[in-house]
């Protein structure tokens, strides 16, 4: 059986404790598996200094270097794959199978973005004679990027991928409850040869390293990943100094069902893929509007398919969900479960916390939820999923159009027109038919309205990474004009 590593910050190229930590909890049983250190004024100035260091020397090294290196740690996160799944499982609580899956993810994330390191092209744009314009791309600087708990490996590689590909130097926060995923990019890193100082790993209070860390000159870019409203309150602070953001924020996702599909099999699919990772995924899709013809049997598939999921211990075989990752989900959720309920919801199934240690709770399905329950706004981020019929698809559209968020949508239809109209309408910046997969490493990921700002992923993800610098070059001297306008 793999052990849980020991956890350290990772600056400079070499592995440190501070003397001050945090405990890390396994939310299947809560126990506390280990502590985790919490980075102090002089490990950040460390890190900033280290990450200075680091850019000099990465920005010089040349593409195909930089894919070589990522790519060997690539391979060797797949080699360990079963090891970090291990980490994962116990910190996070997802299904050790689920948690291997996110593995594989992450590397796809490094491979892609290892490819694209070689294709940062830039353009000759016609001219006159004697004079040539280039629009080149040039890494914008040191990163700072903070990444949440939900995916514990694969959040922080989207970040580390896309500055890595591109030439900066990244310090990353990780997240403090879930820190083993990030640890064991940096060992790979480390172990492929990354030179000291390009990537550093720290973790501590959330707010105190980004309120330290935002401000300082040679951070050139700011990406995080969480609640739209810590989003929010780091692009202000980011604001304040011109620091562009790369913001991957909050969802609600819907999904419009149609009445041409089968709708047992698209409720079974739905009510599987909401018990993912417990729910806990920004795409999640949570917000179903169905079309009342297949309401019935759709709802009842769902609800059937939600109540028969195997919950338990993410290291026991057959689990299909674990606990949720933290107390503070538990209680979010039953809050909006109560809310809904005292409002008229129908609980389909779920709804009620059992006892015992962990925190479990089952996959809870409400239905025809009136639009004053706060689940329909706030984003449950966890199990919980709502089923309401509508009657015609401008309804739907405008449903799943009435929330601020805008990350993923999903439709299920076999109409080619309908298809197109909702690709159209929905305003999300993620939109998938037939399929409740909103992001894979080839294409571009990333939300519109209060889901965020920018791209991961595809060939836009590295845009945020690089900065565009234009030069002009004359091949002679230029002569400039006599006073009289005469040339010289
Ligand atoms: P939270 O809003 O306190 O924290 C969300 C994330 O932001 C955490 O990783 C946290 O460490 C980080 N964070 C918080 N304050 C910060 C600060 N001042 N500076 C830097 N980082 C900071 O809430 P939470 O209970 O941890 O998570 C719940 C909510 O967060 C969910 O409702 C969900 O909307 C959102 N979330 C989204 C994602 C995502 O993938 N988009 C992932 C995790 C959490």
């Amino acid at each position: 059986m793999p052990e849980y590593p020991d956890l350290n910050l990772y600056i400079g190229g070499a592995w440190r404790k501070t003397g001050q930590s945090l405990p890390v909890i396994n939310p299947a049983t809560e126990d506390v598996i280990s502590e985790v250190p919490v980075a102090r004024r002089q490990d950040l100035d460390d890190a900033l200094e280290a990450a200075e260091r680091g850019f000099r020397i990465w920005r010089a090294t040349s593409p195909r270097v930089r894919a070589e290196v990522i790519l060997r740690a690539a391979a060797l996160m797949r080699e360990r794959a079963d090891e970090i799944a291990h980490s994962i499982t116990l910190e996070h609580g997802k299904p050790l199978p689920q948690a291997r899956m996110e593995v594989i993810r992450g590397c796809e994330f490094f491979e892609w973005d290892a490819g694209e390191a070689q294709r940062l092209y830039g353009r000759v744009v016609p001219s006159a004679p004697g004079i040539r314009y280039l629009v080149i791309q040039q890494p914008v600087g040191t990163v700072a990027a903070f990444s949440p708990w939900n995916f514990p490996m694969s959040q922080p590689a989207r970040k580390i991928a896309g500055a890595l590909a591109a030439g900066c130097s990244i310090i990353i926060k990780a997240a403090e409850e879930t820190p083993a995923g990030a640890l064991h990019i940096a060992k790979a890193f480390h172990d492929a040869g990354l030179p000291a100082g390009v990537l550093n790993l720290v973790f501590g209070v959330p707010a105190e390293i980004s309120t330290y860390l935002i401000p300082q000159d040679q951070v050139r870019l700011v990406a995080f990943t969480g609640s739209t409203a810590v989003g929010i309150h780091l692009t202000e602070m980011a604001a304040r100094t011109m620091t562009p953001v790369l913001m991957e924020l909050g969802g609600h996702a819907p999904v419009i069902v149609c009445d041409d599909v089968d709708a047992q099999a698209a409720g079974l699919m739905s009510a599987a893929r909401k018990a993912r990772n417990a729910g806990q995924v920004c795409t999640s899709p949570t917000r179903f509007f169905v079309d009342q013809k297949i309401f019935a049997p759709y709802a009842a598939a769902f609800a059937e398919r939600a109540a028969a999921v195997n919950i338990g211990n993410g290291m026991t075989p057959g689990v299909e969900m674990g606990p949720v990752a933290n107390h503070r989900r538990i209680e979010a959720i039953d809050a909006l479960v109560e809310d809904a309920r005292a409002k008229g919801a129908k609980v389909l199934t779920g709804g009620a916390r059992p006892n015992g240690p962990g925190y479990f709770y089952p996959v809870t399905v409400l239905a025809e939820v009136p639009d004053d329950a706060r689940v329909m706004r706030e984003e449950p981020f966890g199990p919980l999923a709502v089923i309401n019929p509508t009657a015609s698809l401008d309804e739907a559209i405008a449903c799943a159009n009435a929330l601020p968020f805008g990350l993923a949508g999903y439709a299920f239809t076999h109409d080619a027109a309908t298809a197109d109209r909702l690709m159209n309408e929905v305003e999300v910046g993620n939109f998938s038919i037939n399929t409740l997969e909103a992001s894979v490493a080839e294409v571009p990921f990333g939300g519109v309205k209060a889901s965020g700002q920018g791209r991961e992923g595809g060939m836009e993800g590295m845009q945020h990474y690089l900065e565009v610098k234009t030069v002009s070059h004359r091949m002679e001297l230029e002569h400039e004009p006599t006073v009289s306008g005469a040339k010289a």
